[in-house]
């Protein structure tokens, strides 16, 4: 019996240090959000994808984005790339095919919160709740019944290409009441000015990958909003083409509140 206790208590010691050990090298690894390019270059009309969405799926399966020439709203979701072009409809892109602008992350879920009845003006108005501050980036994930989704997407360009506001003008966009679905998205800080969309950046696929598309507006009937605190933040720029020539000096907030209900 002696002998029984002394080796359960090696046993219990032993497991309770591995399990200190494997937790503290975790805790510090911080997911890094990958983004490919920056907001302003696509207001510019900078839409010639330059990485493969191979390449892109490398840096983490969750994600939004577009496609090379402005071809439709992209989600990652769980390693998928899905794109939901201006027809409405969600397609299976090939693996070289490629983005112009894009971010992604590996999945995490600091936080997980059950949410009824909710609007997308809810998060802003209920931030302080839900988010413990507005100053780093969030991968936000929304799984539930949507009692309404509005969407757009865009359509593909032809050179020489419009600006985004431009193209937003005649956005397709969808309705949708009553669905299962994902919505995938970031936040980002006030300081992410003309690198990203300030504030909410979402985008919708339903549960049977046949409707999606950039996020206008949504209720969440019933589900589930988990958060990824993301602390490190690498930026992949074009090596060449419109982007070098590109005026990065003007302000373009106004034309991202026109195109925002919004951005790809
Ligand atoms: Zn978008």
């Amino acid at each position: 019996m002696r002998y029984f206790l002394i080796i359960f208590g090696a046993v219990f010691f032993m497991s309770s240090c591995s399990e200190e050990q494997i937790k503290e090298p975790a805790s510090k690894a911080t997911p890094t959000l990958v983004q490919v390019s920056v907001i302003d270059a696509l207001l510019q009309g900078f839409y010639d994808g330059f990485m493969s969405l191979d390449e892109l799926k490398s840096y983490g399966g969750y994600g939004i984005g577009t496609f090379h020439a402005l071809d439709g709203e992209m989600i990652v979701l769980n390693d998928t790339v899905f794109q939901v072009r201006a027809d409405g409809d969600v397609y299976l892109p090939a693996d070289n095919e490629t983005t112009p602008f894009a971010a992604v992350t590996p999945y995490l879920a600091d936080t997980s919160y059950v949410l009824n009845n909710v609007d997308f003006t809810f998060f802003d108005e209920n931030f302080n709740t839900y988010f413990p501050t507005p100053n780093i980036f969030y991968l936000v994930l929304l799984k539930g019944q949507f009692s309404y989704v509005h969407t757009r997407s865009v359509p593909a360009q032809v050179k020489p290409y419009p600006p985004l506001a431009d193209v937003t003008v005649n956005q397709p966009e969808f309705e949708f009441e009553n669905v299962y679905g994902d919505i995938v998205g970031f936040y980002c800080p006030a300081y992410a000015k003309g690198i990203n969309v300030t504030g909410f950046h979402l985008h919708f696929l339903d549960k049977n990958r046949q409707k999606g598309g950039h996020i206008i507006d949504f209720t969440l009937e019933s589900g589930t909003m988990e958060l990824g605190y993301l602390l490190d933040y690498r930026l992949i720029l074009p090596s060449g083409g419109d982007f070098y020539g590109g005026d990065f000096t003007i302000d373009r907030s106004d034309e991202l509140e026109e195109v925002e209900g919004g951005t790809n």
